[in-house]
C-alpha cells in the first residue's frame, strides 16, 4: 500500500509514547509490543497486527483512547484500520508464506513442573479477571513485594490454575535463580501425612520453608485437615517473616471455608485477596478466539458466536465444547458449519429454558409475591421487609441465569458484587433452618419460568 502524501506515522509515534506513560507497563507489553505501524492515507492510519484476536481485543480497549489522542494531536478525525498479518493456521489452506514474527518474541521459560500453556501470554483479560490478571502479572515480577500474600478466588473452570502456574512460569523466566515450588493443597497435604509416617518431617519442612516463591492451589481442600493446617500455618508464617511469595486458590471466599482454623483464615486474609468471575459475551469471544488461533483451525465467526452465546458457565466448559467441534470436523473431514456445531453442542448448550430470563422478570415476581415494588429492590433501604426479598431475587438470580454477581449486583441498585455473594450465602443458610423458605423459592422460580414462556 502507497503512502500517498499522507504520513500520519509521527502522530501515531506520539500517542504511543502518549500512551507508554498512561497505562501500566504489563498493559502496554501486552497490548502495544506487537502493533506496527503499517501506513496512512487521507482518513486513516493503518496498523499491523498479528491476529485476529490483537485486533479486537486492541479495538475494545483502546481504540476510542487512541482515536481521541489522534484527533488532539492532528486536528483531524484519524481512524485506525487494522492489517491482520496471516498467522501460521492461514497457511495450510493458502500456499506457503512467508513465516511472520510469532506472537510471542520473548523466548519464555518454561517452570519444570509447570504447564507451559498456563502462561499470561495466552491468558486473555476481560473486566472479570482483569484485577486478578494485573496482580498476578505484577507478582511475578516482583514477588514477595507488593501482594504478599496473594489469594485468587474464583468459581471452577475460572482460570485459577492457569493463572497462578502463570505466576510461577513467568517468575521463572524472570529470576531463573528463584526457587519456586508449586503444590496443589491436597498434594501438600498427602506429602505432609507420607512425611510423617516416614519419619520425615524434617525434609517436608525443609522443603516448603525453604522458597522464594510458593504456590498452593486449591487451598479448599484443607478444611478438617487439622494437622496439615496446623504446618500450613507454620510454614506462612516462616515465609512471611522472610518475605517470600506466597499464592493460593480456592473456589470461592476464605470467609466462607468451614472448618478452618482462625489463624489460618486470617492468615490468607491478610494480603490481596482478588477474584475471578465468569466472563462476560465479549471476553468469551476473544477467549475462544484466542484458543481457536492456538489449534490452527478455521471456524466461522457465526459458530464462535453461537457457542459463546450458549456456554455462559466458564472457560472450560468453552474449551470442551471447541475440542468437540475441531474433533468431529476432523474425524468426519468436514469443515466445521454452524448446522454442525448445533448438533454436535446440543450437550452443552445447556438450560435452553431458563434462556431469556431477565433480572426485571424475577425483580417483578419476587416483590409481587412479598407485596413491595421492584424499585425497592433496587433502592438504598435496608429494612428487613426489603432486604429479605432482595436476598431471595438475588439468589434466585445467580440460580436461574448465568448473570454474574456483578451483573446482578449493578442491576439491583449499583450494588457491589460481594453483596450478591453474601444475600445468596445467606438464604443458603436460611433455608437449612428454615423449612418453609425452600418451598417459597421453588414456587418462586416456577412462577417466573411461566411468565417468561407465556411472556
Ligand atoms: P480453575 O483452576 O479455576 O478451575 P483453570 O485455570 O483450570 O480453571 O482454567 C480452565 C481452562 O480455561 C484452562 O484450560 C485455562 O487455560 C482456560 N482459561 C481460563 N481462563 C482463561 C482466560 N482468561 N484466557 C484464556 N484461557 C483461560
Ligand atoms: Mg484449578
Amino acid at each position: 500500500m502507497s503512502a500517498g502524501h499522507w504520513d500520519y506515522e509521527p502522530f501515531w509515534k506520539e500517542v504511543i509514547d502518549q500512551i507508554k506513560h498512561e497505562i501500566t507497563e504489563q498493559e502496554f507489553i501486552m497490548w502495544f509490543r506487537n502493533i506496527e505501524y503499517h501506513a496512512s492515507d487521507e482518513s486513516q492510519i493503518i496498523l499491523n497486527v498479528p491476529s485476529s484476536f490483537y485486533k479486537d481485543q486492541v479495538t475494545k480497549r483502546y481504540l476510542s483512547l487512541l482515536e481521541n489522542k489522534l484527533y488532539d494531536l492532528s486536528g483531524n478525525k484519524i481512524k485506525i484500520g487494522f492489517n491482520i498479518q496471516l498467522k501460521v493456521h492461514e497457511k495450510s489452506k493458502k500456499e506457503k508464506k512467508e513465516e511472520p514474527a510469532p506472537v510471542q518474541k520473548k523466548t519464555v521459560r518454561t517452570h519444570p513442573q509447570l504447564n507451559k500453556d498456563y502462561n499470561f501470554e495466552c491468558f486473555v483479560i476481560g473486566e472479570n479477571n482483569s484485577f486478578a490478571a494485573n496482580a498476578a502479572i505484577a507478582i511475578a515480577k516482583n514477588p514477595g513485594t507488593a501482594y504478599n500474600p496473594c489469594l485468587i478466588y474464583g468459581g471452577v473452570g475460572l482460570g485459577k490454575t492457569h493463572l497462578i502456574q502463570a505466576i510461577g512460569n513467568a517468575a521463572y523466566s524472570e529470576f531463573p535463580h528463584l526457587k519456586i515450588v508449586y503444590v496443589t493443597a491436597e498434594t501438600f497435604t498427602n506429602e505432609f501425612i507420607l512425611s510423617i509416617k516416614e519419619k520425615a518431617a524434617h525434609k517436608f519442612k525443609n522443603k516448603y520453608r525453604k522458597v522464594d516463591v510458593l504456590l498452593i492451589d486449591d487451598i479448599h481442600f484443607l478444611p478438617g485437615k487439622v494437622e496439615t493446617q496446623e504446618e500450613l500455618f507454620h510454614t506462612f508464617n516462616a515465609l512471611y517473616d522472610a518475605n517470600k511469595q506466597m499464592v493460593f486458590t480456592c473456589d470461592r471466599p476464605v470467609s466462607e471455608l468451614k472448618s478452618l482454623s482462625d489463624r489460618l483464615r486470617s492468615r490468607f486474609e491478610r494480603g490481596l485477596n482478588v477474584d475471578l468471575q465468569p466472563p462476560n459475551y465479549e471476553t468469551r469471544i476473544a477467549i475462544l478466539k484466542q484458543k481457536i488461533e492456538t489449534k490452527k483451525v478455521a471456524i466461522p465467526d457465526e459458530v464462535i458466536e453461537l457457542i459463546c452465546k450458549n456456554v455462559t458457565t466458564n472457560v472450560r466448559d468453552l474449551e470442551k465444547a471447541l475440542t468437540k467441534l475441531i474433533a468431529y470436523a476432523d474425524l468426519v473431514n468436514k469443515k466445521i458449519t454452524i448446522d454442525i456445531a448445533q448438533r454436535q453442542l446440543k450437550d452443552f448448550f445447556t438450560h435452553p429454558q431458563y434462556k431469556n430470563i431477565t433480572l426485571a422478570l424475577i425483580q417483578k415476581a419476587v416483590a409481587d409475591y412479598f407485596g413491595i415494588s421492584s424499585n425497592d429492590l433496587k433502592c438504598k433501604k435496608r429494612t428487613k421487609a426489603i432486604a429479605f426479598p432482595r436476598q431471595v431475587a438475588m439468589f434466585i438470580s445467580r440460580e436461574i441465569t448465568e448473570f454474574s454477581t456483578t451483573e446482578v449486583g449493578l442491576d439491583f441498585g449499583g450494588r457491589d458484587h460481594t453483596t450478591v455473594m453474601h444475600a445468596c450465602q445467606k438464604i443458603e443458610n436460611r433455608m437449612k433452618t428454615d423449612p418453609t423458605l425452600e418451598p417459597t423459592v421453588q414456587h418462586l422460580i416456577k412462577t417466573i419460568k411461566t411468565q417468561n414462556t407465556s411472556g
